[in-house]
């Protein structure tokens, strides 16, 4: 088993992005709880950006201290059902989603799937892709969760993938943001409406 590394996400550049995303969170709950409950809108899609912009930054960081394998086009990784996807995230993403001309047959793609539940690594052994994956690459990639943006190789590309030898023995760090950056998210999903955390799945179905 390789050794993990990461320690440049605790170097003052990366900390620093990590409180310009809590910040941006917090500026969004804020704004939120000024106002009647449900209400979404593009002031609130903004922080929010803001937040996803500032995690963004602290991964490349943490990158460039620490290459990891992904690349584009490489998606392993995106034939999984990504877990705990708060309800702001999921609003962001189906944002975009609802524009699409298929956008009624994502949605009963990611329904099917949803039906299908099982757990994490059995689901990861089916090797189904993410409906958002389009030749190689995520259809709604500015606007992927968390839990997407996360997740990264140490280890090569190859062993991401459950049928390759070498999958035991893969390190896939999660670049997680503090827990209390997503409990603003879930805070203020319960504000506007949108409930708890789900998978990918169950969230855009
Ligand atoms: S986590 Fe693995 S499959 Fe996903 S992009 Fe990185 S190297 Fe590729
Ligand atoms: S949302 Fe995008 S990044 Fe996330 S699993 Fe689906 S295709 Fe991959």
């Amino acid at each position: 088993m390789a050794s993990i590394d990461l320690s440049a996400a605790a170097s003052p550049e990366a900390v620093a992005a990590l409180n310009e995303m809590l910040f941006a969170a917090q500026d969004a709950l804020r704004l939120a709880l000024g106002r009647r409950p449900g209400l979404w809108d593009a002031a609130l899609e903004a922080h929010l950006e803001r937040a996803f912009a500032a995690y963004d930054r602290y991964r490349a960081i943490v990158e460039a201290a620490h290459p990891t394998s992904c690349r584009a086009g490489c998606t392993a990784c995106c034939h999984d059902n990504p877990r705990g996807v708060t309800g702001v995230e999921r609003r962001y993403l189906s944002a975009l989603v609802d524009g699409w001309e298929d956008a009624a047959a994502i949605h009963a793609r990611f329904r099917t799937l949803a039906e299908q539940a099982t757990d994490a690594e059995s689901w990861r052994r089916k090797r189904i892709p993410c409906p958002l994956l389009q030749e190689g690459r995520c259809r709604a990639y500015d606007r992927r969760p968390i839990a997407c943006r996360a997740f990264v190789a140490l280890t090569p590309a190859e062993w991401c993938a459950p049928e390759s030898e070498n999958y035991a023995g893969r390190v896939n760090p999660h670049l997680d943001p503090p827990a209390v950056i997503l409990q603003i998210f879930n805070a203020l999903s319960q504000h506007v409406g949108l409930g708890g955390p789900t998978d990918l799945h169950r969230g855009l179905s």
